[in-house]
């Protein structure tokens, strides 16, 4: 069950003297945040506005939007960073799960038996139990690596284009565990290293083989750019949302395209759908700088490539290898 630290929105309500907050958080976790908004506005006298649209990740605060309403304070709950506060108003507030990974951690023994070097990662919600995971597989007689953090990122924490504490440790271990039910992450982790990860699911209690999603991933993302090859009109798409907006990326970008003799327009959006898209109909194939895994989890009626894609294509046109064009650290 996911646990929102209440005590601290309490804290910086009081500390801050707020009058007025916003509060946004994944779909899963609204219904929650719903509740202790009520809480809030009972206990505090306090007035709380819930920002409803969907929040993926970190990159989706909403210190903007407190502005606009006039609030003194945006928490921007379950999703965890190294970091306490981000912008003017924003304070990210930890929402954990306190299921346990003993029995599904059981379970994979079988599989990583012929596995002596094993790497540890999660995201936020699960963050503390890494120790006890690393405790358990020292037990059974492993070596187990857990990467440092960096940037927003704690150790062994990835985000879903950020990848920092395994890439680090790649050359390190012979296999990832990766702990929570997300094989968006899992997958995350398997391109980013070229390692064999395996996913946790506490949930379920049992141990899956990404590897047959990763292969398709890569494979889709590898046709797309080669598809782009000739074409001649570019569209760049620059993210509004607070965390996604890159324009000195989308920029670099155009700038490179351009010598290439394509041509070039910047487009900015908020979300990056098909319908929108569509509606350029001059422009072939769109490159986003909005977040990676939009170009290479969704499927798009036109080329819609991510930055390290749009970095390969630009290779390609130089001459150069591009195998290893998700093998980074970072995908923006
Ligand atoms: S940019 Fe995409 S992958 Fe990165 S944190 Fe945001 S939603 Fe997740």
């Amino acid at each position: 069950m996911l646990v929102i630290d209440e005590e601290r929105i309490f804290e910086e309500i009081k500390r801050r003297k707020a009058k007025r907050v916003v509060m946004n958080a994944p779909d899963g976790l609204l219904n929650k945040v719903h509740n202790l908004s009520k809480k809030l506005e009972r206990e505090l006298g306090i007035e709380v506005i819930i920002v409803a649209e969907p929040s993926y990740g970190s990159c989706d605060t909403v210190d903007e939007e407190a502005l606009k309403l006039n609030a003194d304070v945006a928490f921007h709950i379950g999703h965890k960073i190294s970091l306490p506060f981000l912008g003017k108003r924003t304070v990210f507030i930890d929402a954990y799960d306190d299921v346990s990974f003993k029995d599904v951690l059981e379970k994979a023994l079988p599989l990583i038996k012929d596995f002596k070097r094993i790497g540890l990662c999660t995201i936020s919600q699960h963050i503390h139990s890494l120790k006890e995971a690393k405790e358990f597989l020292e037990k059974m007689g492993k070596e187990v690596v857990i990467g440092k953090g960096k940037g927003q990122l704690l150790d062994g924490q990835i985000f879903g284009c950020e990848f920092y504490p395994v890439y680090s440790i790649k050359d390190e271990v012979d296999i990832f565990l990766f702990l929570g039910q997300s094989r968006f992450h899992a997958i995350g982790v398997a391109l980013s290293t070229n390692k064999p990860t395996l996913m946790l699911d506490p949930y379920l209690k049992e141990v899956e083989d990404i590897s047959p999603l990763v292969d398709e991933r890569y494979k889709r993302a590898i046709l797309s750019i080669y598809k782009a090859l000739d074409a001649k009109n570019f569209g760049i798409i620059i993210g509004l949302k607070e965390g996604q907006l890159s324009l000195l990326r989308a920029l670099q970008l155009k700038e490179k395209i351009k010598k290439f003799g394509r041509d070039v327009s910047l487009i900015a959006l908020r979300e990056v759908k098909d319908d929108r898209l569509l509606l350029f109909k001059d422009i072939e194939v769109f490159i986003q700088t909005a977040c990676p895994r939009i170009s290479l989890d969704d499927y798009h009626e036109k080329l819609v490539l991510s930055v390290p894609q749009a970095e390969a294509l630009i290779a390609l046109w130089e001459g150069k290898k591009i195998d290893d064009f998700l093998l980074k650290s970072h995908w923006l």
